[in-house]
C-alpha cells in the first residue's frame, strides 16, 4: 500500500479524537516536481505517464493508459471490456457532439453499486451479522434523470433505494423507486406537506422512513399520522458529538445543522410514547459529513450511534434500522493517506468497521441487530463520468537563450545578464533573489522614463531567461528553499481551455476541490510543459491551478506542447493546433447540480455510454444547453431580442451606416448563434 511519505503525522491522535488532515496550506511544497527535462521523448513510456498522473492511485480499475497512449476505459471495472477515450470523444465528434463533453458510463455506476453491496455481504458473512445491508443513494449527490433512472435499475438485486433531502428530490425518489423492499429514506428540511405525502406514500407499499431532523418535526408527524389514521415509519437523526474532518466537517457536532442532540432525542422519544407511537421509531440516523478522509473517524462515530441505538431500543423504541449516513471516501489523488482528496480506508475496510461496531453493540446488550443502512452518495456517483475538454491555446513564457550585453547597453540590462551567466547549482538560490531584484528595478526605472519600452521587453526576456536557468537547477535538487517555491509558477503557461469551472467543477472554485486531470491521449510522449489551466469565464477564479500530488498537491501540472496544425499555413488563415484533449475525472458526484451559468456558460453535452460485446452503445444523448436556453433563465426572449437586432439592422439600412448583404449576414449569424452551444465550436 502506497503512503504519503512525509506529510502526515498519520499516528497523531487530535486532542478530540479525530486525526486532523492538514490544510494544502500548511503543507506547502516542499519538493518541486521531479525533473523529466533531460528525457528524450523516445525514452518517454507510458508507465512514466501512469506514475506521473497517477492513474492507477485513483483510476483503478477504471481507468488506465492503453499502448497508443491513450486513456482507456473499463466501465465493468476488473470484469473485462475496455474502450478507448480518445477514439470514443473522437466518434463522438464526428456525431457532432462538441466538446466539452461529459460521458457517462452507466457500466462504472452499476460496478460501485455491487462493490458496495458486495463489501457490506462480505463484512455480515465474516462477523456473522443477524441483519442485512440496505443501501439508499442520497439524490442530492446527482439528480440527473437517467442516472436516477440507471440506480434504480441496477440496485434492484440488492434492494437499493433512495434518500431524499427536500421535497423535489421526494418526488423523484417516490416516482422512480419502485423496487420492492427498498427504502426510501426522507431527510432534509419537513413542512406539513412533505410529512403528509410521504405518510401517504406508504399506502402504495413502499418503505418511506420519515427522519425527524428538528424538534418541531416530532409534533408534525404525530399530527399528521393522526389525521390520516397511518402509522409511519419514523427515524431521527442524531448530532453525535464525534466530529467529521475536512471540508465537510461541519455537518457532525452539538452545533451542526440538522439532527437531534441527545436531549432532543429522548423528548421526541416521550413525545412519541404519550401519543402511543414510540413503535414507529424504528430507525437511528446520523451523518458526520462528506468525504471523511480517516477510518477511524468513521470508527468513533458508529461506536457513538451503536449505543444511541440500543440505549433507545432499551427505552421502549422498536428499533430495527441503523443509518450510518454518507461520508465513504472517494481517493481523488490516489495516495491512500487522511489527506482531504484522499482515504487511509477501503470500501471493503469500511463495510467491516460498521458492522462489526453494530454487532458488537447489540450482543453486548441483547438487542436484536438492525438493518444496516448507509447512505454512500459521493463513493457510487463519482466515477461514473469523465469531463472530457480541449485546449484553445497557451500562453507561454518566453525564456531563451538570451542575447549578450555590450557596455551601450543599460547597466541594469547587463547586471541581468551578468546575474544568468552566474547561475550555477552554488549560486541559483542567491542568482533567484539578483534576478528578481535587478527586474523589478528595471520596471521602476522605466516607469521613470529612464528605460525605454524596448529596453523593458529585454529585462523581463532576460529575467525570464534567468528563472528558466535556476528552475531546471532547482528541479534536480531534493529539497528546494521556500523562497523558490513560486518559480514554477512564475513560468507556467497557461492552457486556455474550453470550458466554465463554475460549470462544470463548481468545487474546484468554491472548496479547493482536487480532482484528477490529465491529457487522455499523447501519453506516450513526453509532457515537457507545464501549466495551469484557464477557462472561458472573464473571472480571474476561473481556473484550475492545484493538481493531485503523491507527496502535496502541484500548482502546475505536465501537459504537452501544442503541436502546429496541418494544412494551415496560408497567410490569411490563423494558425491552428492538433486538438489537445484533456480529462477531468472523479467529477461525477455534485458538480453536476451545483455548476453556475457564471457568464452565461450552460451545461454542457452529455452522453451515456453502455459496453456491448462488440463495443459499446450510446444510450441516451443530453445536448447541452443553447444560448436561446441560457437566456431564458436570465429571462430574455430569443424572439425579442432578434426583434432588436432587425429593428437597429433597418436603421442603420436607411441611414446607410451597413450595407443590405451585411444586415442579413449579422442577423444570420445572431439567429444561429442563438440555438448553438454556449461553449466554443471547432
Ligand atoms: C450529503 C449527504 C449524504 C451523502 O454523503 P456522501 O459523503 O456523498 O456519501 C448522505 N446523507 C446525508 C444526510 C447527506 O446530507
Amino acid at each position: 500500500m502506497e503512503v504519503k511519505p512525509k506529510l502526515f503525522a498519520s499516528d497523531v491522535e487530535e486532542p478530540g479524537g479525530g486525526k486532523l488532515a492538514e490544510t494544502p496550506r500548511d503543507r506547502r511544497i516542499t519538493k518541486l516536481p521531479t525533473p523529466e527535462t533531460g528525457r528524450v521523448k523516445s525514452g518517454w513510456t507510458i508507465e512514466d505517464s501512469e506514475e506521473l498522473y497517477r492513474i492507477k492511485g485513483w483510476g483503478d480499475p477504471y481507468f488506465s493508459i492503453n499502448a497508443a497512449g491513450h486513456v482507456t476505459v473499463s466501465p465493468q471495472g476488473d470484469r473485462g471490456g475496455s474502450l478507448d477515450l480518445y477514439e470514443l470523444v473522437r466518434a463522438l465528434k464526428q456525431r457532432n457532439l462538441g466538446l466539452p463533453l461529459l460521458i457517462r458510463f452507466s457500466d462504472i455506476l452499476e460496478d460501485r453499486i455491487q462493490r458496495l453491496n458486495a463489501a457490506f455481504a462480505k463484512a455480515i458473512a465474516r462477523y456473522n451479522y443477524q441483519g442485512v445491508y440496505r443501501g439508499v443513494f442520497p439524490v442530492k449527490c446527482n439528480q440527473q434523470r437517467h442516472l436516477i433512472e440507471d440506480l434504480v435499475r441496477f440496485g434492484k438485486p440488492y434492494q437499493f433505494g433512495l434518500e431524499a433531502g427536500s421535497k423535489p428530490e421526494l418526488m423523484i425518489a417516490l416516482a422512480l423507486l419502485d423496487t420492492p423492499g427498498s427504502l426510501l429514506i426522507c431527510n432534509g428540511y419537513k413542512d406539513q406537506e412533505y410529512i403528509e405525502t410521504a405518510i401517504l406514500a406508504k399506502q402504495l407499499g413502499k418503505t418511506v422512513i420519515v427522519v425527524l431532523e428538528q424538534v418541531e418535526e416530532v409534533d408534525l408527524v404525530i399530527a399528521e399520522s393522526r389525521k390520516l389514521g397511518i402509522m409511519p415509519i419514523v427515524g431521527v437523526r442524531a448530532k453525535l458529538s464525534a466530529k467529521g474532518i475536512g471540508r465537510w466537517g461541519g455537518s457532525a457536532g452539538d452545533r451542526a445543522k440538522f439532527g437531534l442532540t441527545v436531549p432532543e432525542i429522548i423528548q421526541a422519544v416521550e413525545k412519541l410514547r404519550a401519543a402511543d407511537m414510540l413503535s414507529c421509531l424504528q430507525l437511528l440516523h446520523y451523518h458526520i459529513g462528506s468525504q471523511i478522509p480517516a477510518i477511524n473517524v468513521i470508527k468513533d462515530a458508529i461506536r457513538e450511534a451503536s449505543q444511541i441505538f440500543v440505549e433507545l431500543a432499551q427505552l421502549g423504541a422498536n428499533m430495527r434500522y441503523l443509518d450510518v449516513g454518507g461520508g465513504l471516501g472517494v481517493d481523488y489523488d490516489g495516495s491512500k493517506t487522511n489527506f482531504y482528496a484522499s482515504k487511509n480506508y477501503n470500501m471493503q475496510n469500511y463495510a467491516y468497521d460498521v458492522v462489526a461496531e453494530v454487532k458488537e453493540a447489540c450482543e453486548e446488550r441483547d438487542v436484536p441487530m438492525p438493518t444496516l443502512i448507509s447512505e454512500s452518495g459521493r463513493a457510487i456517483a463519482s466515477h461514473q463520468s469523465v469531463l472530457v475538454f480541449d485546449v484553445l491555446g497557451t500562453s507561454d513564457v518566453i525564456a531563451e537563450e538570451p542575447e549578450p550585453t555590450t557596455d551601450d547597453d543599460h547597466l541594469i540590462l547587463r547586471n541581468l545578464y551578468e546575474t544568468w551567466q552566474s547561475i550555477s547549482a552554488d549560486t541559483y538560490q542567491e542568482a533567484y533573489h539578483d534576478a528578481t531584484q535587478f527586474k523589478d528595478e528595471a520596471i521602476s526605472l522605466f516607469g521613470f522614463g529612464y528605460l525605454s519600452l524596448v529596453e523593458r521587453s529585454r529585462a523581463e526576456r532576460l529575467y525570464w531567461a534567468c528563472c528558466a536557468k535556476i528552475l531546471e537547477i532547482a528541479r534536480q535538487q531534493d529539497y528546494v528553499p521556500d523562497d523558490l517555491e513560486d518559480l514554477e509558477k512564475i513560468m507556467a503557461s497557461i492552457y486556455y481551455v474550453n470550458l466554465s469551472v463554475f460549470q462544470s467543477a463548481p468545487d474546484s472554485w468554491a472548496i479547493d476541490q482536487l480532482f484528477p486531470i490529465m491529457p487522455i491521449h499523447r501519453l506516450d510522449e513526453e509532457p515537457t510543459c507545464r501549466g495551469t489551466l484557464a477557462d472561458l469565464t472573464c473571472d480571474s477564479d476561473g481556473k484550475i491551478d492545484q493538481f493531485i500530488d503523491l507527496r502535496d498537491v502541484k500548482s502546475v501540472l505536465e501537459l504537452h506542447p501544442l503541436v502546429r496544425g496541418q494544412g494551415s499555413d496560408t497567410n490569411s488563415e490563423p494558425q491552428t493546433t492538433e486538438p489537445y484533449y484533456l480529462g477531468l475525472f472523479l467529477g461525477g458526484a455534485y458538480q453536476e447540480i451545483m455548476g453556475n451559468l457564471h457568464n452565461l456558460f450552460g451545461d454542457t453535452n452529455t452522453v451515456h455510454i453502455q459496453l456491448t460485446p462488440k463495443g459499446y452503445q450510446i444510450e441516451h444523448v443530453v445536448k447541452g444547453d443553447t444560448m436561446t436556453e441560457v437566456l431564458g433563465y436570465v429571462q430574455y426572449d430569443s424572439e425579442d431580442l432578434i426583434e432588436s437586432i432587425r429593428r437597429q439592422s433597418e436603421a442603420a439600412l436607411q441611414e446607410r451606416r451597413i450595407t443590405l448583404q451585411e444586415a442579413q449576414l449579422l442577423l444570420q449569424n445572431y439567429e444561429r448563434s442563438l440555438s448553438r452551444y454556449t461553449y466554443l465550436t471547432s
